[in-house]
């Protein structure tokens, strides 16, 4: 049996208490966990706050701590292989997924460590003649980061780089299903030369320690991932402090294929949309919308490829659609079919939990053109199940790409160029994919609105979050300070 460790202040320590951790792949226990209570939440905070005012870390230059970064990236692309068979054995995600994304996992790391010292502050055109009047970004303190159990290594990534660009110090709280990559992440991040407690993993149940480190009076902003229903937790409890937040949360996100695309590609990048990660992804696109002409001549050749999808173990290099994390998603997932075929959807293919040891859902296509209030449209899945509606025009396309609550990401396929300028107008999402679907890169912003959530993670805009501004007056006259009693 494996044992992991939390990494607080710098030390590796058991917990107070354990958990047993689950292949998803068999269904079998094969590690132990450390489960934070509030004692450690606590440690690893005051670690995180001791951090960020030691000059080991608030003394260094901005070059410095990218250095730093730099030499974390080099050991995550050095470790890339041991860090992917951990995510897949843990969490179920195929290991031809985990296997690429670790890789550029090191290249988020490269992106902030050379912005380090690009996070600029500013000097401003003031208007009063005897005055020098600048900004300055200064690190906005000791960050709580969640993270949800799929992609961990990644929806990390988006948040420790940044943070720590900017002189951040963070305690970030692995999810208790999968927490394996992200403490094993703990012992690689160790050797990178940080001082102790710029970075604190910890892992344990959401309900108990993640209310207590995103209300912890020292905790300066929340950098959550996960569902919306969670989020208004997050929010409520860190209102105790008025700490900011960013949130990325789920989605509903529209597939629209219009009838002039090319349809090859867009049947590809919908299979990619919905079944790659075995669909537990924030943008997967799990709402087809495609024009009624082409519909059925469509939907035959999705379901041919749904069904030749390899299902299997997910360290297998071959397998396509791995496990779901739990038990847990594969009974949503059945349910929100079920019901929604109840409701007179119809099955176009899968829509059962496979018969087989582990936690696996088969691709499945619900047709909901004649049920609009079906579940499996309307409420996030996070499984490999799409849903299909049909329209007639451009607008009536808009019309149901937009009528979710969520607001996260957005495919559209036409060869029409002016067309597709009037879809990213229209669509109300913080990304368009025009022509493909699910690509991401350091340098791209990525992040939704709505039930979706607020803030951007890549990108400068992520580490300018991480930093607040100080405004510094200074008065170049010598002459005596005129009247008191009136505002300069
Ligand atoms: P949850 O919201 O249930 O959990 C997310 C994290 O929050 C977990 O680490 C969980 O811990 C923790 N948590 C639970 N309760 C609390 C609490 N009261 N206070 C603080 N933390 C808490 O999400 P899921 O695990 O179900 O993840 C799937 C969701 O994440 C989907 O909605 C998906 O769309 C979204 N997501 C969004 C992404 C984006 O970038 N926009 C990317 C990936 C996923 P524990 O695991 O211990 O319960």
């Amino acid at each position: 049996m494996e044992q992991f460790q939390h990494y607080i202040g710098g030390a590796f320590s058991e917990g107070t208490a354990r958990f047993e951790s689950r292949n998803p792949a068999t269904g079998e226990v094969w590690a132990m966990m450390p489960e934070a209570q509030a004692e450690d939440v606590n440690a690893a905070v005051e670690a995180a706050h001791a951090a960020f005012r030691s000059p080991d870390w608030a003394g260094l230059s901005a070059t410095a701590r990218g250095k730093l970064l730099y030499r974390l990236a080099d050991l995550i692309a050095e470790n890339a292989e041991v860090l992917a068979r951990l995510e897949t054995r843990d969490t179920g995600k195929i290991i031809r997924e985990t296997s690429a994304q670790v890789a550029y996992v090191a290249e988020y790391y490269r992106y902030y460590a050379g912005l380090a010292d690009k996070i600029e502050g500013a000097h401003l055109p003031i208007d009063k003649p005897d005055m020098e009047v600048w900004l300055r970004r200064e690190p906005v303190g000791v960050v709580a980061a969640i993270v949800p159990w799929n992609s961990q290594l990644f929806l990390s990534a988006v948040k420790i780089g940044p943070a720590l660009a900017a002189g951040c110090t963070m305690v970030l709280k692995a999810s208790e299903d999968g927490p394996a990559p992200m403490l094993e992440f703990a012992r690689i991040f160790d050797r990178a030369g940080f001082p102790p407690g710029v970075l604190n993993v910890v892992t344990g149940f959401g309900s108990d320690c993640g209310a207590v480190l995103t209300s912890h009076p020292k905790v300066s902003h929340v950098a959550f991932t996960g569902g919306p229903g969670t989020a208004r937790a997050v929010v409520r409890n860190s209102a105790e402090n008025l700490a900011s937040t960013s949130l990325e949360l789920g989605g509903k996100s529209p597939f629209i294929v219009f009838a002039d695309a090319d349809l090859d590609s867009a049947v590809n990048a919908q299979v990619s949309g919905i079944f790659a990660a075995t669909g537990q992804s924030c943008v997967a696109g799990s709402r087809l919308l495609v024009e009624h002409a082409i519909k059925d001549a469509f939907l035959e050749r999705l379901k041919d490829k749904a069904e030749a999808v390899v299902i299997g173990p997910p360290d297998d290099m071959s397998t396509e659609v791995g496990p779901l994390c739990t038990r847990a998603q594969v009974d949503r997932a059945a349910d929100l079919v079920a019901r929604s075929v109840a409701m007179g959807a119809r099955l176009v293919t899968g829509g059962q939990a496979l018969d087989r040891a582990g936690t696996y859902f088969p691709p499945t296509i619900v047709d909901c053109t004649d049920t609009p209030d079906a579940p499996c449209l309307t409420e996030e899945v996070f499984g490999p199940v799409l849903s299909v509606q049909s329209f007639e025009t451009e607008a009536e396309a808009v019309e149901l790409a937009n009528a979710t609550e969520y607001g996260l990401a957005s495919g559209v396929f036409t060869r029409d160029l002016t067309r597709a300028h009037r879809m990213v107008r229209a669509i109300d999402a913080g990304i368009v994919w025009i022509n493909t679907y699910r690509a991401v890169s350091p340098i791209a912003p990525f992040g939704g609105h709505g039930l979706s959530g607020h803030g951007r993670e890549g990108g400068l805009q992520a580490a300018l979050d991480y930093t607040k501004v100080k405004s510094v007056w200074l008065r170049t006259s010598d002459d005596p300070i005129p009247d008191p009693f009136v505002m300069r």
